[in-house]
């Protein structure tokens, strides 16, 4: 049997961008039902770094309270080239309101999204309910007008003047709209695990370790563990796997040895780690009658500098305005504008974002003599300069707040002491 429910806008996933953009229409009056295949919140090794505008955003969105004891803030990042410190970030240098970005672990984040929503009226969040095709008037060439959904109880269908695809990386609904995009590889895949967070290191500090095409990427995990993300080579996992566990051991013990014996402890089998295909996705038409793209299925990144969650928060605060608006017309035109206008607000961020992020890849991915003594000379010129650390970072961390608040006005945690 049929099940079939009508709203203003209908979206498919509830991730960070679904589920914040639905909450911000529900708060506007929207009604809103977000499709989301999964049955729960629970994930891992998925977004948990939130860049400090998210942070800022989610304070403004009343929700960092809500979250207050779920996530660890970050003070510092340090870059380990080879045995020494080539570059040093305090966070607490940066003059915005939240210059520290936050680990959050994202069931956290959905579950508190999800309860704000409830409050609303007009939020209807559905699990366990896969979108698997696309209404359309017309038949196949005219706008969207809903989506079809597989449920435990058979099909659903939601009409919806609006659909948005926050469906994420693999977006579904992108491929079932038709809409073109280009998917590029980068040259590297990441492998994660978690492990205990070592004695020796304070939860506050994002560690980079590098030693020649190397790379390791070491971030504190609320509440008391560490996210670990080794670079192989792309496709390399079943090369890897070949070589069995102890490749993989020996390869954290040349990159942080504090962690050897937590390692062998730990992950005692493939399925202790995860594999993170690397790519960015670029599409040119976020937006088609009927339809707007937003989060990753708009923009796929890669997981340097927690973007990825940062630009579907700021998607989701962008985006609920216009459509707010659009509804307001109530014209199929005025849709139209709105999912035009959020592309353009949107994407040249979003450019920035993924420039820094693959410039950051060509360094990391830098081996020889030359090559990493490159990169060890370009890290130092950093380290000595504030202004162009800030500089820099600013690309990924300070596009939505603006600068120049005094130290006292910021928002500040005690950092986590090692004990
Ligand atoms: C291993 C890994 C580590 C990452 N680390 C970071 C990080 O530290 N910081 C960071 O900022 N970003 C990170 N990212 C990226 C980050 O997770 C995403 O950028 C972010 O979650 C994007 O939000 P989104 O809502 O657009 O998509 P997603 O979070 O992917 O959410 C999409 C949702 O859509 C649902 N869905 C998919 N298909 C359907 C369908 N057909 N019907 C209904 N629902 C559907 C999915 O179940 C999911 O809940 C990481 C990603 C991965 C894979």
């Amino acid at each position: 049997m049929t099940a079939e429910l009508t709203a203003q806008v209908c979206v498919v996933g509830g991730g960070p961008a679904g589920l914040a953009l639905a909450v911000e229409l529900a708060k506007r009056s929207v009604s809103v039902v977000v499709l989301e295949q999964s049955g729960h919140f629970n994930r891992s090794f998925r977004g948990e770094s939130v860049s400090p505008d998210s942070v800022w955003l989610l304070d403004r969105l009343g929700l960092l309270d809500r979250l207050d004891g779920t996530y660890e803030q970050m003070h510092h990042m340090e870059i380990i080239d080879s045995g020494s410190t080539v570059l040093s970030v305090d966070f607490s240098d940066f003059p915005y309101p939240h210059p520290y970005p936050v680990e959050l672990p994202q069931p956290a984040l959905l579950s508190a999204l999800a309860d704000v929503g409830r409050e609303h009226p007009g939020f209807t969040l559905r699990q366990s309910a896969t979108a698997v095709g696309l209404l359309r008037e017309r038949g196949d060439s005219g706008p969207v007008t809903g989506v079809r959904a597989r449920t435990p109880d058979g099909e659903l269908v939601v009409r919806a003047a609006l659909t948005v695809a926050a469906d994420g990386r693999f977006s579904k609904v992108r491929e079932m709209s038709g809409l073109p995009y280009e998917k590029q590889p980068l040259d590297r895949d990441v492998i994660w695990l978690r492990l205990p967070i070592p004695q020796e290191w304070d939860s506050n500090t994002y560690r980079i370790r590098i030693r020649g095409g190397e790379h390791g990427l070491f971030i504190p995990t609320h509440p008391d563990s560490v996210r670990v993300g080794l670079n192989i080579p792309k496709g390399g996992l079943k090369d890897l796997r070949a070589k069995g566990l102890g490749a993989l051991h020996e390869r954290l013990d040349r990159l942080a040895p504090e962690l050897s014996a937590t390692v062998r402890k730990e992950v005692k089998s493939w399925s202790d780690t995860s594999m993170l295909d690397i790519f960015t996705t670029v599409v040119p038409n976020w937006s088609m009658p009927g339809l707007i793209l937003m989060g990753d299925a708009a923009h796929t990144l890669t997981p340097i500098l927690g973007q990825g969650v940062n630009h579907a928060i700021i998607d989701a605060v962008t985006l609920a305005p216009l459509v707010e608006e659009a509804m307001a017309q109530n014209t199929t035109a005025a849709l139209v504008r709105a999912g035009e206008t959020f592309q353009r607000t949107r994407e040249e961020a979003v450019r920035l974002s993924r420039a820094l992020q693959l410039r950051q890849e060509r360094l990391f991915a830098l081996d020889g003599r030359l090559g990493g003594l490159a990169r060890r000379s370009l890290y130092r010129v950093v380290d000595r300069n504030r202004t162009l650390q800030q500089k820099v970072l600013a690309r990924a961390y300070f596009q939505v707040q603006e600068p120049g608040t005094t130290v006292a006005r910021r928002v500040t945690r005690e950092p986590a002491r090692p004990s």
